[in-house]
């Protein structure tokens, strides 16, 4: 019988839901459970394919093509297993299966209603992931406890435990304990009623898990038990703390994983934690600092490149080295190398997006990087403005540009593949999700995969041009890696450069802790070698090579 965890927030928003929920995930994959994950998001959008990353931060594309949540970043991160468009819903897209149905008829002319309807479809993609090998799912209802929009959530989730019987499922609330500056103290009122607002929906938390600034007082722990009526063994802390991959540690210490594994009767299995205590280990030993400027549209929000700073991490766990990053707005690139402001960069990233603001800047940033010999690596609109770049300052084309930007161009060096040139519908012509690739044989690029044949996933529209392939090449820039059909330009390689490489996929979504995506290691080992050569005191032996 599949388990079931739930989990909630209250008091504010942006408390680590996700986190907890993943590091819970991470604790139980550790017995040897298989365990999946998934989000609800209670915003009416029907994904978050289309909305602003303003708004929403990072759009993570799963394997089967899924615009996601930034969530599940965290969530494959943590548990490293590939999840699926079905692991995130959103209260639209309820309601689109929902009124689908209806304009069907398959309601038969009956009323259609939040209950039973809208939580009978939540209840449905809950019980979808319910696959006959799984062990547990974690369900994480986004929003907070209180809110309007979150209310058939819980009452979807407050049945399952009907359904699926009590013991098969866990509450656990994520709240806040706040610092109240004036009066010195630890607040925990706004705990209290948090889950008394739970409890109003019928459901009782199993486990309490108290977000804090600093550890919170034992004594508080106890009022909380007493007062929430949650098993003080369930009173967890987990204060603020540098490194998030800690936190797994923080709450098996805290005792969380063997209480749930008590609740959903998962007795006898011991976790293995030693990979993963490892890994912390090694984050707590990083010496040194590489700095890596990332080029973007959205840089005052960095959660809109949420797993490219975390593919950087991985990739400095890799080195033993931190990353510091530097946010570096696309339309301020021609001003700050106009006063020279670029070259303390060990590395450069310019990651993907979309539209025409800020092209320039980033056209300005790969020239840069290539003319003086800074690692570089090109994500998705970074490898097409590689391109961009490389045809009009190295092959002379003047006024070379993507389709995306000037329809009436006169060297469309990325553009449209033909056959999607007809297609009026612009949403069904993105490339989205896990595509193959064949490396060349000897570059780079293969070598730092170690294989030839690789597989990442992709959000694009836009291509390289064909036409333009040849003179790229014949001018040392290789399309090294290639579709398996040869008709799409996958990778492409700076002959000598240290590292100017780049990609029309978007490695930093398969990016883990213990095993960073290669270009990004590839990266930070150029990065590396460059802030040694500038700073030779901070020379480490031995040096470890690029890749
Ligand atoms: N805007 C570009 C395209 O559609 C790049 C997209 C991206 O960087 N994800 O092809």
């Amino acid at each position: 019988m599949t388990k079931h965890i739930f989990i909630t927030g209250g008091v504010a928003s942006g408390l680590g839901k996700g986190i907890t929920g993943s590091s819970l995930g991470r604790l139980l994959k550790s017995r040897g459970l298989k365990v999946t994950m998934q989000k609800f998001d209670p915003y009416i959008n029907v994904d978050p394919g289309t909305m602003n990353p303003f708004e929403h931060g990072e759009v993570f594309v799963t394997d089967d093509g899924g615009e996601t949540d930034l969530d599940l970043g965290h969530y494959e991160r943590f548990i490293d297993v590939p999840l699926s468009k079905d692991s995130n819903a959103t209260t639209g897209s309820i309601y689109q299966t929902v009124l689908a149905a209806e304009r069907r008829g398959e309601f038969l002319g009956r009323t259609v209603q939040v209950i039973p309807h809208i939580t009978d479809e939540i209840k449905r993609r809950i019980n979808r992931l319910s696959a006959s090998d799984t062990d547990v799912v974690i369900t994480e209802v986004g929003g907070t406890v209180g809110d309007i929009e979150i209310l058939p959530f819980l009452e979807a989730i407050r049945q399952m435990r009907l359904d699926v019987g009590r013991g098969n499922v866990c509450y656990v609330h994520v709240t806040l304990v706040p610092f109240i500056g004036p009066s010195g103290e630890q607040k925990t009122k706004p705990t209290q009623h948090s889950v008394t607002e739970l409890r109003s929906r019928g459901i009782q938390p199993d486990a309490v898990v108290l977000r804090s600034e600093e550890p919170i007082e034992p004594s508080l722990r106890d009022k909380i038990s007493r007062l929430c009526d949650v098993d003080i063994s369930a009173v967890v802390n987990a204060p603020d703390v540098g490194n998030l991959y800690e936190v797994p540690l923080i709450l098996h210490d805290e005792g969380l994983d063997d209480y749930v594994c008590d609740i959903l009767g998962l007795t006898g299995l011991d976790p293995d934690l030693s990979s993963w205590t490892e890994l912390v280990n090694r984050i707590e030993m990083l010496e040194d600092t590489v700095l890596i400027g990332v080029i973007g549209k959205y840089v005052s929000l960095p959660d809109a490149y949420m797993s490219v700073v975390e593919s950087l991490k991985h990739g400095g766990y890799h080195h033993g080295t931190k990353i510091q990053v530097e946010w570096i707005q696309a339309e301020e690139v021609e001003g700050l190398l106009a006063s020279g402001r670029l070259g303390h960069l060990d590395g450069i990233v310019i990651p993907g997006g979309f539209g025409e603001r800020g092209i320039e800047g980033k056209i300005a940033a790969a020239q840069f990087s290539r003319e003086n010999n800074i690692p570089c690596l090109g994500i998705c609109l970074g490898l097409q403005v590689m391109v961009i770049d490389f045809c009009r300052n190295q092959l002379g084309l003047a006024g070379a540009t993507s389709r995306e930007f000037d329809l009436t161009t006169l060297h469309p060096v990325i553009d449209l593949m033909e056959s999607q040139k007809d297609v009026i519908d612009m949403g069904g012509t993105m490339r989205l999700g896990v595509y193959p690739a064949r490396l060349a044989e000897g570059s780079r690029i293969a070598a730092m995969y170690a294989d030839n044949l690789v597989y990442e996933r992709h959000r694009h529209r836009y291509e390289v041009n064909n036409d333009y392939r040849s003179p790229m090449e014949a001018e040392g820039l290789s399309c090294s890696g290639l579709s398996p059909d040869g008709r799409l330009v996958e990778f492409i390689e700076l002959e000598n450069h240290p590292f100017w490489v780049g990609t029309q996929a978007h490695p930093e979504f398969k990016s883990r802790p213990d095993a960073p995506a290669p270009l990004f290691r590839g990266l930070i080992g150029a990065a590396l070698a460059r802030s040694e050569g500038r700073n030779p005191h901070l020379i480490k032996t031995p040096i470890e090579s690029v890749d």
